[in-house]
């Protein structure tokens, strides 16, 4: 499909000249480190195509992407039981508050705040040492992707472990409401190094591809996740993907996705794509701001937002409002 080749270059192209690009999170030391301009975007198709663009094979922090995984992950292992303590609840703060889990009992709203993404953690934890389980969902996201050369960044797994005082009170905290199970340092070295995953935006898309095909991932023939538990992720990501901007980015794009703040984008049409867009600088919510607009652009050509009456087809040629 050469046209979709055309508007992913035409984005890209767009996005390297834009002068305003966000704030860089530098609140993880390795993450300041990053170039502004860097963008990347990959698209991978139902049919396996790929559409390719920009530094789409420079690899950056997946950081919370990667809660998408260790959520798949999870409810392989213990199933519905997650849901007695991880509600399904868009949070509206920050990705790392800690006010809600005071009032609700150490239940975090949701698996892709902070809070929740360490509960999961703790139940990838139930059955191994943090080596064991970080190496577990390595596999898991090479076997997604089909790739073995994908790694963990040590060294941003350590700059968090010295910086990341908040997840250590959150985790805490619910250690205290009985909510956290293993030793807190295990957890968050885990919860660390899951974030500190490394990829580039074709890998991304790649192995987003079991969420785009109802939970088969497409490469292999094999069942990821039931279809009915792929439909749940993503209806996850569509309310709870980008922090305290989820309603936002629901009206804007129209996509389930989640964001990073590394700067990256997971985004998935159902049925249609994988997509996967980097931008180091972030908006006031901690998402990519230029990868955000950059989606906007591309459900704008391609008619793949999910509350599109009769959906899905690619349409180029005039753009919609
Ligand atoms: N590892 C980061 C943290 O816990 C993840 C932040 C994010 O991408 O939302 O602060």
């Amino acid at each position: 499909m050469a046209d979709l080749q055309h508007i992913v270059e035409e984005i890209v192209a767009e996005m390297a000249a834009a002068t305003e690009r966000g704030r860089i999170a530098d609140y993880i030391p390795d993450l300041a480190k990053v170039d502004p301009a860097r963008f990347g975007m990959a698209v991978v198709d139902a049919e396996g195509r790929e559409y390719v663009a920009g530094d789409h094979a420079t690899r950056f922090s997946v950081q919370s992407i990667a809660k998408v995984f260790s959520l798949t992950m999870a409810l392989g292992m213990v199933g519905d039981a997650l849901w007695r303590r991880v509600g399904r609840e868009p949070s509206g703060t920050a990705f790392n508050s800690i006010v809600q889990l005071e009032t609700e009992h150490g239940i975090p709203r949701n698996p892709f705040i902070n809070a929740g993404a360490i509960v999961v953690a703790d139940v990838l934890l139930a059955r191994h040492e943090p080596r064991e389980a970080i190496a577990e969902f390595l596999r898991f996201v090479r076997q997604l992707v089909g790739d073995a050369t994908i790694v963990i960044d040590h060294e941003v797994a350590r700059g968090e472990e010295a910086t990341g005082f908040r997840n250590v009170a959150l985790a805490n905290y619910m250690r205290a409401f009985g909510n956290v199970h293993q030793p807190v340092e295990k957890v968050l070295g885990t919860y660390f190094h899951q974030c500190a995953l490394a990829m580039d935006c074709r890998q991304l898309a790649l192995a987003g591809r079991y969420l785009m095909a109802g939970g088969v991932n497409p490469a292999t023939g094999r069942s990821v996740v039931t279809a009915q538990r792929a439909r749940r992720i993503l209806a996850l990501m569509l309310t709870c993907g980008h922090y305290d901007a989820s309603g936002d980015f629901a009206f804007s794009v129209g996509l389930p996705g989640k964001s990073g703040v590394g700067g990256g984008i997971l985004a998935i049409a159902p049925g249609s794509a994988s997509i996967a867009v980097w931008s180091p600088g972030l908006d006031s919510k901690g998402n990519s701001l230029l990868g955000r607009r950059a989606l906007e652009r591309l459900v704008r050509h391609t008619g793949w937002s999910v509350f599109e009456a009769g959906g899905g087809p690619l349409r180029t040629g005039a753009s919609r409002g």
